[in-house]
């Protein structure tokens, strides 16, 4: 089944954007005169549900994960609040019960966004997990990206304002994930993050351009130094092993190195690394 018709079959006000190469705008042109070709069956698929649809693909239209969108290897398909909003303002939010400043995103209105977006996903969550990301949820790490790469796509709540109403959380037993401790706008930039993170671990799509097992976190520690050519800049050298061809050397001076930076940057992940928990 193609995202095209999918989308074709849950239209309500208005129908939610696919960001691949194929859109949900219908077009005259027949399918073979369309450029590029059609995602690939059963390709991980991202849905967004966003006040702010227009935020994607952003960056991950770029490079790597952009040519990946574009050939179908991923897809991203935003779900817009903004219509399910009530009456003729669409009003999404609401004040706070109990008084405080700033807006609450209203229960009503986010629970019929997510169930347009759950149309036609995987009911199972292990198989494809349902996340708010919220400054109060479980910190996001390599090894959640890896998790969510083993999945067949993920669902993501985007708040804004002061959050979300409790009440839909609960009910529809949301996942909240943090991408750290500090406060956005919005969940917007933490959703390009997240998918970043994990559409980059998914198989065949970087290629030779970039090692996953040898990067920082893939075995607990932080990556080694890097160099590249001229070999003096500015008169400092490149430590003489990496360019001596003895790779038996280079690898221990790599790990060495790993081990250095860890120890003094993040002394927790060192603890875990020496305690044997990957992360
Ligand atoms: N009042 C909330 C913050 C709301 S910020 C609080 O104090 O916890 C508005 C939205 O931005 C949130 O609903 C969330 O979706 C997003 N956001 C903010 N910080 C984030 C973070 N560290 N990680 C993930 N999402 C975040």
């Amino acid at each position: 089944m193609t995202p095209v018709k999918k989308l074709a079959t849950m239209t309500m006000s208005e129908p939610p954007r696919s960001h691949g190469r194929l859109s949900a705008r219908p077009t005259i042109r027949p399918r073979d005169l369309m450029e590029g070709p059609p995602p690939v069956k059963g390709a991980w698929t991202a849905r967004i549900v966003t006040l702010f649809p227009e935020a994607f693909p952003g960056t991950l239209g770029l490079s790597l994960t952009g040519r990946a969108l574009a050939e179908g290897r991923w897809a991203l398909e935003t779900f817009d609040l903004r219509p399910h909003g009530i009456g003729r303002h669409r009003m999404v939010d609401d004040t706070p019960a109990g008084g405080g400043a700033g807006m609450v995103l209203r229960a009503d209105v986010v629970a019929a966004a997510l169930d347009e977006a759950a149309l036609g996903t995987n009911p199972d969550r292990a198989r494809w997990p349902l996340i708010y990301l919220s400054p109060r949820g479980a910190p996001f790490t390599q090894g959640s990206a890896r998790r969510l790469a083993t999945t067949d796509g993920v669902t993501i709540l985007c708040g804004r304002f002061e959050g979300v109403d409790q009440r839909v959380l609960d009910a529809y037993a949301i996942e909240e994930v943090s991408l750290g401790d500090f406060v956005l706008t919005g969940g917007e930039i933490a959703a390009q993050a997240m998918l970043d993170a994990t559409v980059r671990l998914l198989p065949g799509i970087l290629g030779n351009a970039a090692s996953t097992e040898d990067e920082s976190f893939s075995a607990g520690l932080l990556e080694y130094p890097q160099f590249t050519r001229p070999p003096v800049w500015q008169g400092r050298e490149i430590p003489p092993v990496l360019i001596s061809g003895h790779h038996g050397e280079i690898a221990k001076w790599r790990k060495a190195e790993a081990e250095r930076i860890t120890r003094e940057r993040r002394p927790d992940l060192w603890a875990a690394q020496q305690g044997g928990q990957n992360r």
